[in-house]
């Protein structure tokens, strides 16, 4: 297959052709294993009308109420900006900030950004800041939180229904669609949408004659795969423009300063209350963990469960897994690597999840708004934990599963970079 765009994987840097595969296929790296590359059977045209309707379910979302509240005759509409505007409004401007972010502004930005794009490669035109739109999607993406938000949402309406008749708004449907929407459109990555671009010829791809014996990295953002001077200077990529790094730039220093940071941090978040709860005949503070106690008590034993594990599990695991890469990155072998990728694969995929406690109380002092009859306002816990949560994120995020698999033989240094091109494996996937 001579003449296929080079594609490197983004766990082991080993490089592959990319050729097509039978729709709803998937190619996995020839040596980690990772799956680099899905056949998807959506089109184009499919994958724009899915935009399209999840543009149409967030502005029905965040515009009508999650859920009307009533206790005692009196009546309270939450929703996600009139949360966002509550907190503001009682002082917590750093949460605010940030739930609003995650919760509203990145989605809405990675939706309009995917539809912009889409429709770019459609028309066959792209314009001259497709590069730059495209580095934007590339870095919201991975803080774009609505599935994390909607469990949120029933978390809060589950701790809140003991105390208030709760009657369901539009909005909860359309969190619900949205959250499924938004999940098959995490598969839109912008590696991919780059690929739609490479397959209609619109930009210019790297193909084996190029790339052979030199030494190469691919782009983070495009995947474009380039030769590099030499392995300490990073360079601009010639596609996009984002910054191409043979491998990330001072590592160990930046995940210990981050981890080192997040361990820290999650001991105020820990120990300071998350939420005060005030009611006529008590005023309370709960701490992350008396949240979960408190769920058990309601008989939500399941709620109580994944609380636990967003809250306490996963931070800990990402935490304690992000000190196992960096303590053991010796070579140890295929296998042995090939499970570091896997944990490592593991830490990103449940990086956004320990978000869902500071969704809960952001959302919960929007519903339990009822100045002298029972009132959530949040703790300075609350941000404590979205700061563990961002710091974790920043420390994976720094981390470069290409580095674990650069080995020293008895030749000299064998960089994976170096390695010729391989062909696919594929699979089927469900
Ligand atoms: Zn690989
Ligand atoms: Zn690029």
């Amino acid at each position: 297959m001579a003449g296929a765009p080079l594609f490197a994987c983004p766990h082991c840097a080993t490089l592959h052709e990319r050729v097509p595969l039978d729709h709803g296929a998937a190619a996995s790296c020839v040596r980690c294993d990772s799956v680099l590359y899905r056949q998807s059977a959506i089109s184009l045209n499919g994958w724009i009308a899915l935009v399209s309707g999840a543009l149409i379910v967030f502005a029905i979302a965040n515009y009508f109420p999650i859920a009307t509240l009533t206790i005692q005759g009196l009546s309270v509409q939450a929703s996600l900006p009139g949360a966002l505007f509550l907190t503001w409004q009682q002082g917590h401007k750093m949460l605010s900030i940030m739930t609003g972010l995650f919760g509203f502004w990145l989605p809405l930005t990675q939706l309009l950004f995917m539809f912009w794009a889409l429709l770019a490669i459609r028309s066959r035109r792209l314009p001259a800041d497709f590069r730059y739109g495209m580095r934007v999607l590339h870095y919201a993406l991975p803080w774009s939180m609505v599935p994390v938000l909607m469990l949120g949402i029933l978390v809060a309406i589950v701790k809140f229904s003991s105390l208030a008749t709760i009657h369901p708004g539009p909005a909860i449907w359309a969190f619900g669609l949205l959250t499924f929407l938004l999940t098959g459109l995490s598969r839109l990555t912008t590696s991919r949408l780059w690929c739609y671009a490479e397959d209609a010829g619109l930009v210019e791809t790297a193909t084996a004659e190029e790339a052979n014996g030199g030494l190469t990295a691919s782009c983070p953002c495009c995947g474009l795969v380039q030769s590099l001077g030499d392995e300490e200077t990073p360079e601009s990529c010639r596609r996009c423009g984002a910054r191409v790094y043979f491998r990330k730039p001072n590592q160990t220093a930046r995940v210990w300063a981050l981890v080192t940071a997040a361990c820290i941090i999650y001991i105020p978040a820990n120990v300071l209350p998350v939420m005060r709860v005030r009611t006529a005949a008590s005023d309370g503070m709960h701490t992350i963990l008396g949240g979960v106690i408190e769920l058990w008590q309601l008989g939500s034993w399941d709620l109580a469960v994944i609380v636990f594990i967003a809250s306490v599990v996963v931070p800990i695991t990402k935490l304690l897994a992000l000190m196992v890469l960096m303590i053991k990155r010796g070579w140890r072998g295929n296998a042995v690597q090939r499970q570091r990728t896997r944990l490592y694969e593991l830490v990103e995929f449940i990086g956004q999840w320990s978000m869902l406690d500071v969704f809960v109380v952001i959302l919960l002092s929007a519903m339990a708004n009822f100045p002298g009859i029972s009132q959530v306002i949040a703790g300075p816990g609350a941000v404590s934990f979205g700061m563990v949560v961002i710091l974790t994120m920043l420390a994976a995020m720094s981390y470069d599963p290409r580095s674990g698999w650069d080995r020293r033989s008895a030749g000299g240094t064998v960089r994976t970079g170096r390695s010729a091109p391989r062909s696919f494996e594929t699979g089927d996937v469900a």
